[in-house]
């Protein structure tokens, strides 16, 4: 395992191949997910529909295969997306009249559907998501965070007028705060995407912005305000109650398995992979010590506590192969088992268990008599004790005091001096998309978000020093 502060990239890619939860192909950019890195991706779908469906969403299914012709009715989208498409343009030993994109995003082939399926002001809102694998040939890979196959979910609604996209567009995206901040215990800064971080059609974008272990940024979710210019494109119009015909209002939101890139290079530390015991494919895992074959009351004690667990929900198992426990401890180490329990003839003569917890360094005695209670009760701290760590880590790596591009470069060397990392920076911008870019070549500093709750104001622009008219967060991002 190498080290994490030396040599992230190298530590991300040795955790996640210790912990088996994916591999490579020979189509590049494309990643097999192997069971404990998609039961990651199970997790998270299923804490996320839930709440798509609380809040009245229904899923659906659209065709991978979109036609060209689609992609040019609105041309921001094609301008945004071209670069990236592959294109199937055979079938059947033929070559096809008009080349097929594969997915990168559906929001024409739906805005093709939706033209058809609305038709009155009572067809109104639709509220569909869909869960799917999408496509966009990147440049760069990295395996969760950026691959050029990857799974995600796409909500596309339709509404009759501004406010009530605008605030499904909000809804969606606490939703995505909530989630990644409670059931991942990833904090993120939610806020909007300046103009060139755009989504390439939308009117608005906005986003949940988390930092990981190197102080880099990871754009977790986005949720567009699409306002009527792919109703425009795609002629989606119904009739609203004084008998016009007008211009749906539509938005878009996704996250994707990204997310368990995030929580692999937030919670991860120099052992490796930690899992928030939320996520965790294996919550507990009971594992026999000393010469326990030859004690079987050791085993019968771990099958009851395993059978507790189990009935209370928790996802539990139990190691009794022939490996050493020192061996076993590891393995599970590697996997980020949030909890392990060990029990050997003298702990079971003492009527006690112990009980090691992934993020802690102390083993802790429990009484066997309320070895469950404790487990529930240590899971939840756990969940607690991570998301607190990953805030203080990312709030003392989010620096307010620097205003000025001089003062940035001097950061960004002193942090190279001194073995920290940059983090992110709240800054002032002006709004000129010149001074934005000149940042990020300069600094490798991109604007991450304009947040709706910045820690403090900023008053004059990083670059120009001319009034800002907006505080931003500033940081390298994946
Ligand atoms: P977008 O449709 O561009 O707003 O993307 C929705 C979300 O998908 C983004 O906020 C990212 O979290 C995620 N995403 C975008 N591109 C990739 C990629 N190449 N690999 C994995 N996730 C991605
Ligand atoms: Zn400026």
């Amino acid at each position: 395992m190498s080290q994490q502060t030396n040599d992230f990239s190298k530590w991300y890619i040795d955790t996640i191949q210790k912990a088996d939860l994916m591999d490579y192909t020979p189509v590049r950019g494309c990643i097999a997910f192997k069971p404990d890195g998609y039961e990651l991706w199970e997790h998270i779908q299923s804490e996320m529909d839930r709440r798509f469906k609380e809040t009245g969403h229904r899923n659906a299914y659209f065709p991978m295969l979109i036609p060209e012709s689609f992609f040019q009715k609105e041309k921001d989208h094609i301008e945004g997306f071209s670069p990236e498409l592959p294109w199937v343009t055979e079938a059947a030993g033929e070559k096809l009249e008009e080349r097929l994109a594969l997915r990168p995003t559906s929001e024409t082939m739906i805005g093709h559907l939706y033209s058809d399926w609305i038709k009155s002001y009572r067809d109104l809102p639709v509220l569909i998501n869909q869960w799917a694998n999408v496509f966009r040939w990147e440049k760069k890979t990295l395996p969760f965070i950026r691959t050029s196959e990857f799974l995600w979910q796409e909500g596309h609604t339709a509404h009759v007028d501004e406010e009530d996209a605008r605030k499904e567009t909000m809804q969606m995206l606490n939703i995505y705060k909530e989630v990644v901040e409670n059931f991942l215990a990833i904090p993120v800064y939610d806020g909007q995407k300046t103009p060139s971080e755009r989504f390439a059609g939308a009117v608005d974008t906005y986003s949940i912005e988390a930092m990981m272990k190197d102080g880099k940024a990871v754009q977790a979710g986005t949720s567009h305000y699409l306002g009527t210019k792919f109703a425009e494109a795609f002629d989606i119009k119904y009739l609203n109650k004084e008998n016009k015909h007008v211009h749906v209002h539509t938005t878009s939101w996704g996250t994707s398995t990204r997310l368990i890139g995030s929580v692999i290079m937030v919670h991860g530390d120099e052992q490796g992979l930690v899992l928030p015991p939320t996520i965790a494919p294996t919550q507990v895992v009971l594992i026999p010590v000393g010469p326990w074959k030859k004690n079987p009351a050791i085993i019968e004690k771990l099958d009851e506590i395993f059978a507790a667990l189990k009935a209370k929900g928790i996802r539990v198992r139990l190691d009794d192969s022939d490996q050493s426990p020192g061996y076993k401890f590891n393995e599970w180490e590697l996997k980020g088992v949030p909890a392990r329990i060990e029990l050997g003839p003298r702990d079971l003569e003492n009527n006690q268990v112990l009980l090691k917890m992934r993020d802690e360094s102390d083993k802790q005695t429990v009484d066997l008599n309320s070895v469950v209670e404790a487990i529930e009760k240590e899971l939840k701290v756990m969940q607690t004790r991570l998301y607190d760590k990953a805030k203080a880590f990312r709030d003392a790596n989010s620096h307010t005091h620097i205003d000025s591009l001089e003062q940035l470069q001097q950061h960004l060397s002193d942090s190279e001096k001194n073995g920290t990392i940059p983090g992110w920076i709240l800054a002032g911008w002006c709004g000129d998309d010149a001074c934005e870019s000149n940042v990020k070549e300069q600094t490798k500093f991109t604007t991450r978000n304009i947040p709706f709750n910045p820690p403090t104001e900023k008053h004059t622009c990083i670059n120009c020093g001319k009034e800002a008219k907006h505080t931003v967060w500033f940081g390298r991002a994946y």
